[in-house]
């Protein structure tokens, strides 16, 4: 009697333990999804259409894509030291002394780094236009990290040179909003967090922008075209694509405008 009652017991406990298997197996399978999704996507993307390459835009606070344009926000914040962050943030360094841009003495343009909202609207498939528009002041582009990227003029049109002694130790600076930006090589990018061949962002008619170095070879503008790029294959577009390159001499990251139809920037 004992024994067939223990047999009874052990039969449940196995019945049981088969049903909290069942039971608990597909809730932990749910959970552990749900966990590793949210962790993988440190972005909102509503849309799978966001292609891959823009998920390289770590500093993007959004991407979403309507199968035309990716939209793309971010709040214009650098992820490196400058000495344009209030003295207060964990992130400034000061920088006396001469400037790697141009040898000048640095100063300060007193324009301390504030919270931007950034949305890029950009073209997913870039096309060359037949008007070559002039590219604006202000953001003509994102970098990777989602700071802004400028033309090569100073205010009213001016040479760069004229400013190019407010640059950081990044080659960045911020204007009278307080939005920094980068109108030369963004020298966190290249030299700490990627390298100078490596794709760095996109211009606003959806071409790419690279590094001054390719194939072992630093370029310059005479290497590139009236709009400062070329069609030739790169890493992350195997088949070509027309794409921008950062120089060390002017215009630097744009010439005569947008290569493409640009899309729109709003902030
Ligand atoms: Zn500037
Ligand atoms: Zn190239």
């Amino acid at each position: 009697m004992k024994k067939i009652k223990t047999a009874a017991i052990t039969l449940l406990t196995i019945q049981l333990g088969v049903l909290i298997m069942v039971v608990i197996l597909p809730l932990q399978g749910c959970k552990k999804e749900a966990s590793s999704t949210s962790s993988s996507t440190s972005v909102s993307t509503s849309s799978a259409a966001v292609r891959t390459i823009y998920k390289r835009i770590y500093g993007a606070t959004s991407m979403t894509s309507d199968g035309t344009y990716i939209t793309i926000k971010t709040n214009g914040l650098p992820d490196h030291k400058s000495c344009y962050w209030p003295t207060s943030d964990s992130l400034y360094q000061a920088f006396p002394g001469t400037t790697t841009f141009d040898g000048l003495t640095w100063q300060s343009n007193n324009n301390p780094i504030a919270t931007q909202s950034l949305t890029f609207k950009i073209p997913i498939n870039p096309a060359v236009a037949s008007t070559h528009a002039a590219t604006p002041f202000g953001p003509i582009g994102v970098a990777l990290n989602g700071v802004p990227f400028y033309n090569q003029y100073a205010a009213m049109y001016a040479a760069l040179t004229t400013e190019a002694q407010t640059l950081d130790q990044y080659w960045g600076h911020a204007q009278f909003s307080g939005q920094y930006h980068y109108h030369v090589e963004p020298l966190y990018l290249t030299q700490t967090k990627l390298t100078r061949s490596s794709l760095l962002g996109f211009l606003l008619d959806g071409f790419p922008v690279y590094g001054p170095e390719e194939n072992g070879k630093i370029l310059t503008s005479s290497d590139l075209d009236a709009y400062h790029g070329h069609t030739t294959a790169t890493a992350d577009y195997p088949n070509g694509i027309y794409h921008y390159h950062f120089t060390q001499d002017a215009p630097y990251l744009n010439g005569s405008g947008f290569y493409g139809t640009e899309g729109t920037v709003t902030q």
